[in-house]
């Protein structure tokens, strides 16, 4: 397998990668998983698949040709032996599913009154239905969550390399402190063999609401919690607070912030640590409570002089962000780069000089993970399991969300309760929808359709 990266690719190359699907003839090698911000794909290639020029009536087959992980973004492919050809993941999101669906039009070709069939989890698969209906692809609608245990079951079962707990090389636990470089905290990754019985365990779902399900077999399981406060909620929040425009260059904030900027600190209420029930200076207390400490500065001309330079800063960004949008030149000056150059200072329109938008970020994945990593805990203590494994798309492989939740469960459980995580975590439901809803590799499983 690959070594693991950020999987969301633009709309541009997901439409360039389905272009090369055939859902005429392959059907079969098609998964959906339409949440309500990611649509998730999985397109299976078979050994010996090759680039194919080949017309019918001028049209060119739509055949999946070649697949570069490198050039179209797809680094978690997987070779899956038992199936004879490799896996391919991507996702892009929902709100460009109509795109998705008007490209499969544009390209279908009409064989008979046949529908051509293909598996799909997810509320998106009920909800575009019709749409794709109506393009002459029937889908097929799987259990969202027997998909996605499915998924997670075939993936602790078969692979060695793609689940992993987070702890330094000398087992210690990484803090969810101050960030560090992304690279060392990605030598933290500790893989776990696959194993032929996994369970019982505890899943934790952190898609855009976080799902909690025990889960005790093959096929077995129960949804035994959920959170409305999950990936949605972090991201509808950074919207709000920030001038940000997708979720990646959130990610990259987070990786410049300092959330002692804005959370309130053990030490920030006791001047040290509150040692008494054993809490070090470092621990958040509050989550944002930072903020309100602050005093308002009183009205004197040097302060006066600072809030005028603020308003004439953000409007310069503010116009900058104006230029950016502008079809032809926000292009050309985004090739020049200055998107990335100016990204936190749009970022920071809203906050002035007061408090920064990498440090809200930072503050937020914080405040989210750790209250996910708890109540993640506690399900786990309420069954007895040993073992959480944390998917959705809301972790997406950043090793701060990773390090935050691993360190709440330490924290809440004493580090008795395993926290892991996989390559993989947000294509759960999209595998378990391929697998047809099993957990393993069956003849009927995957000749149903
Ligand atoms: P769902 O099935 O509900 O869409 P996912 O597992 O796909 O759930 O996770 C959705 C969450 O993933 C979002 O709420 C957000 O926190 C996070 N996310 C990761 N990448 C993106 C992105 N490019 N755009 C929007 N949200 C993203």
């Amino acid at each position: 397998m690959n070594s693991p990266k950020m999987t969301l690719i633009n709309k541009g190359i997901a439409l360039k990668l389905l272009k090369r699907v055939d859902v005429l003839s392959e059907s079969q090698s098609l998964a959906l998983d339409i949440g309500g911000s990611l649509a998730k794909i999985i397109y299976f290639q078979p050994d010996g698949a090759r680039r194919t020029t080949e017309k019918t009536d001028g049209i060119p087959k739509l055949c999946i040709d070649y697949l570069d992980p490198k050039r179209e973004g797809s680094s978690l492919s997987v070779r899956v032996p038992e199936l004879n050809g490799t896996l391919h993941f991507f996702c892009f999101e929902t709100r460009n599913i109509e795109d998705c669906i008007k490209f499969i039009s544009e390209h279908y070709r009409q064989n008979g009154k046949e529908k051509r069939r293909v598996r799909a989890t997810g509320g998106g698969s009920y909800k575009y239905d019709k749409l794709f209906s109506e393009v002459g692809v029937e889908l097929i609608k799987l259990d969202e969550m027997r998909c996605t245990v499915a998924g997670l079951t075939f993936l602790l079962t078969h692979f060695d390399h793609e689940v992993f707990s987070f702890l330094y090389p000398d087992g210690t636990l990484p803090p969810p402190g101050l960030p560090e470089s992304a690279p060392a905290l990605a030598e933290c990754r500790r893989f776990v063999d696959a194993r032929p019985d996994p369970f019982p365990y505890l899943l934790v779902h952190i898609g855009s609401g976080v799902s909690i399900v025990k889960v005790t077999g093959h096929g077995k399981f129960e949804r035994v919690s959920g959170s409305t406060i999950g990936g949605g909620t972090f991201w509808g929040l950074c919207r709000l607070l920030t001038n940000c425009k997708t979720f990646d260059e959130i990610i990259e904030l987070t990786k410049e912030g300092n959330n002692e900027r804005v959370d309130m600190l053990v030490g920030d209420i006791y001047g040290g640590d509150y040692s008494k029930i054993g809490l070090g200076a470092g621990v958040i207390a509050s989550s944002f409570g930072k903020v309100t400490m602050r005093k308002e500065p009183p009205p004197t001309f040097s302060n006066l002089r600072k809030a005028w330079r603020r308003v004439v800063c953000g409007t310069f960004w503010l116009w900058c962000d104006f230029m950016l949008n502008i079809p032809i030149l926000g292009h050309f000056l985004r090739r020049l780069g200055l998107d990335k150059h100016l990204r936190s200072r749009i970022a920071n329109i809203h906050f002035g000089k007061i408090f920064r938008a990498e440090d809200v970020a930072l503050s937020l994945l914080r405040m989210i993970s750790y209250n996910i990593g708890q109540i993640g805990y506690l399900n786990a203590k309420r069954y007895d399991l040993p073992k959480i494994y944390f998917g959705g798309n809301f972790i997406r492989d950043h090793p701060y969300t990773i390090a935050s939740i691993s360190y709440a469960v330490h924290f809440w459980s004493n580090g008795q309760t395993q926290a892991l995580f996989l390559l993989h975590d947000g294509y759960l439901g999209a595998l378990g929808a391929f697998l047809g809803g099993e957990s393993t590799i069956s003849e009927n499983s995957y000749s149903e359709l």
